[in-house]
């Protein structure tokens, strides 16, 4: 189990990519497909990977295949490898959102090894989380592959159900947006306090990154950190009753919801 294949030279393949050589994946185990020449050949030339216009090319030699291409095109590229090559010995690991087990495994023409994962953005910086589902095919040593291979880009969730991939989706795959749309406006408040755009930038995320690191570093709750900082009758105490009487723990929850049923309609 040691020859992987990406098809796609996208954002998302070039994250995996990268933390696998970052990680001591040999460069001539990895080959990445890409219809256009740029991003491949500016994989290849970056990483030392083996490049190729052709799918089945790539595919061919390949224990391993990421489909790190857009959800619609998802079906077309498994139908593509299926009608050429022999799939029952391969493992398929897709990223897409909303292309269900079931649409992967009837284009690769039934029962086959495949993996549904859904990082998130902040892989390209090896601090993901992906969510991952396995077909009852994938043998455990595909597993342990798989689960390697997304470990490169962070921290991984196995999930016991697929329909949990949209739960994965509403807390991890978006969750980085919702962080960002505080911090965003936390950054306008402190503008309008008088701060530059670049002060305010840097005071959030900082802000931002120590209480995330406070999070990773003290074995507590994240409720007792909060108490924590949060002396009776003062400052920080006046500022959480505004975001409680506004209704923010149900606002979140609301939000994480909308995620989900989204979710659902697009699978
Ligand atoms: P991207 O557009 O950066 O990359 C897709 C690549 O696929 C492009 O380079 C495109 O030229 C190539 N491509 C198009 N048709 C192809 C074909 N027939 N064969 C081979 N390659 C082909 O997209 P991305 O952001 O890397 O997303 C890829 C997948 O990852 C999507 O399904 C997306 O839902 C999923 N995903 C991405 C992120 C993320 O953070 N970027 C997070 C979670 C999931």
């Amino acid at each position: 189990m040691n020859k992987v294949a990406f098809i796609g030279a996208g954002n998302m393949n070039r994250a995996i990519i990268l933390g696998l050589i970052n990680n001591g994946v040999s460069a001539n185990d990895i080959t990445v497909s890409n219809p256009s020449p740029e991003k491949r050949e500016a994989l290849a030339k970056d990483y030392g990977i083996k490049q190729t216009a052709n799918n089945i090319d790539a595919a061919k030699d390949a224990d391993v295949i990421v489909l790190g291409v857009k959800p619609h095109l998802i079906e077309s590229v498994c139908k593509e490898l299926a009608s050429a090559l022999p799939v029952n010995e391969k493992c398929f690991i897709s990223v897409a959102a909303g292309t269900t087990m079931a649409q992967i495994q009837a284009a690769l023409g039934g029962n086959k090894s495949v993996i549904r994962s859904m990082p998130n953005t902040p892989s390209q910086l090896g601090l993901g989380v992906s969510g991952a589902f396995a077909s009852p095919q994938v043998t455990p040593a595909q597993k342990a592959y798989a689960d390697t291979l997304m470990k490169a880009t962070g921290i991984v969730k196995w999930l016991d159900e697929e329909s949990e991939i949209d739960h994965i989706i509403a807390v991890s795959g978006s969750g980085p947006a919702y962080f960002f749309l505080f911090m965003e406006s936390m950054a306008a408040e402190a503008v309008k306090l008088g701060f530059s755009e670049q002060e305010a930038r840097q005071l959030v995320q900082q802000t931002a990154l120590g209480a995330a690191n406070m999070v990773v570093e003290n074995d507590i709750s994240i409720a007792k950190l909060r108490e924590n900082v949060t002396s009776k009758g003062g400052t920080t105490q006046a500022a959480l009753k505004a975001f409680t009487d506004g209704g923010l723990p149900e606002l979140v929850s609301t939000a994480m919801q909308a995620a989900i049923a989204r979710a659902k309609e697009m699978a």
